[in-house]
């Protein structure tokens, strides 16, 4: 199947899941669908309150469309991501900023920050092949040495972005860093999830991450936070970088999705606000992620932020550089989406 057919299947069935919610995707003939529905009806006031302000804060803009999905009850996000896995397609890599590049596909994704002297790598992938195929493959495309690989900070413990950690770790030999009870909780996994697969060999425990760590490489600096809430020791980075020479820092908030455990979203709730203090003190004015569907980064080659990049005229903006409000009304519709899950399981608890 070709990827534009895959990419184009994908998309319906992100609208279908979306369309579930009452998400009015535009553009990709999901409006007729975006009536609420029962599912969403059939949710208590007090969620329903968080759903409408999440969808007042996305509005009708393409990139806040996904992030909307953060709102979908726990079966249907689930149905949402087995969806996707069903068509993906491997982003072509490419060069965002001066010194950062997108490497993964329309699910999962990666990230090379390029300094004077090395390259720290944010996360790696689903596994071995993966990161050879999609991270090696495309350092090789864009004219980057992977060998020059100095740290790679592994945003947390999950199969999807430590997969392929293992492997760049023994065949670059760079730091890899981790949050302190993410390098634990990966310790402890079992050879085989619960559906009998293999999980991915974890990389050999080196450095631990700190909160508000600044990591230096060549005359590069970003600053880690241990963010916990998606899984105990997520990290978050500010990462500064330029277009055309030009200034900007970055949001890099490093777990998206919400467990279903009371205690887990209380701790996401906090950082959260904690982080979004931050990123405004620092002067955040873009963001990115590791998954890309929840801001939009790569989704169907046409109406993405990397599709908008590749038809960019010189002196037109930059698409990932929207600004602080724009980086806290992201935040926000987390933030919305998260009461929604908290008000579903006191709902649950006390009908
Ligand atoms: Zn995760």
């Amino acid at each position: 199947m070709s990827a534009k057919i895959r990419t184009r299947i994908y998309v319906a069935c992100f609208a279908l899941s979306l369309a579930v919610l009452g998400i009015n995707m535009l553009g990709t003939g999901a409006q007729e669908n975006s009536t609420m529905s029962a599912s969403t009806t059939s949710d208590p006031p007090a969620v329903q309150d968080h759903l409408e302000a999440a969808r007042l804060l996305a509005g009708s803009d393409p990139d806040f469309q996904g992030t909307l999905s953060l709102c979908l009850t726990p079966e249907a996000y689930r149905q949402f991501l087995a969806e996707g896995e069903k068509n993906l397609v491997v982003a072509p890599p490419t060069k965002v900023f001066d010194q950062l590049y997108y490497l993964g596909m329309n699910s999962v994704g990666s990230w090379a920050l390029v300094t004077s002297d090395g390259i720290i790598q944010f996360d790696a992938l689903d596994n071995a092949e993966e990161a050879q195929r999609i991270i090696v493959g495309g350092y090789k495309k864009l004219g980057l040495d992977p060998a020059k690989i100095k740290y790679l900070v592994i945003s947390h413990g999950h199969g999807d972005h430590y997969g392929g950690a293992k492997y760049l770790q023994d065949t670059y030999h760079p730091r890899v860093i981790m949050g302190p009870a993410d390098w634990d909780m990966i310790a402890k996994l079992p050879v085989k999830n619960a559906a009998g697969n293999l999980l991915p060999p974890p990389p050999a425990r080196d450095m631990d991450a700190v909160d508000g760590q600044q990591l230096t490489l060549g005359k590069t600096t970003v600053t880690l936070y241990i963010t916990p809430g998606h899984t105990p020791a997520t990290i978050s980075a500010i990462i500064p970088v330029t277009d055309h020479g030009q200034r900007h820092l970055l949001s890099f908030w490093g777990g998206t999705a919400f467990s279903q455990n009371s205690q887990a979203l209380a701790l996401y709730k906090n950082s959260l606000i904690r982080y979004i203090k931050i990123g405004q003190d620092a002067g955040v004015d873009g963001y990115i992620s590791n998954h890309t569907w929840f801001e939009n980064t790569y989704t169907d080659g046409k109406t993405d932020k990397i599709a908008k990049l590749q038809s960019r005229k010189p002196g037109q903006p930059h698409p990932f550089i929207l600004g602080q409000s724009s980086f806290v009304r992201y935040m926000m519709i987390h933030y919305e989406c998260l009461d929604a899950a908290q008000a579903r399981i006191q709902a649950k608890a006390s009908p």
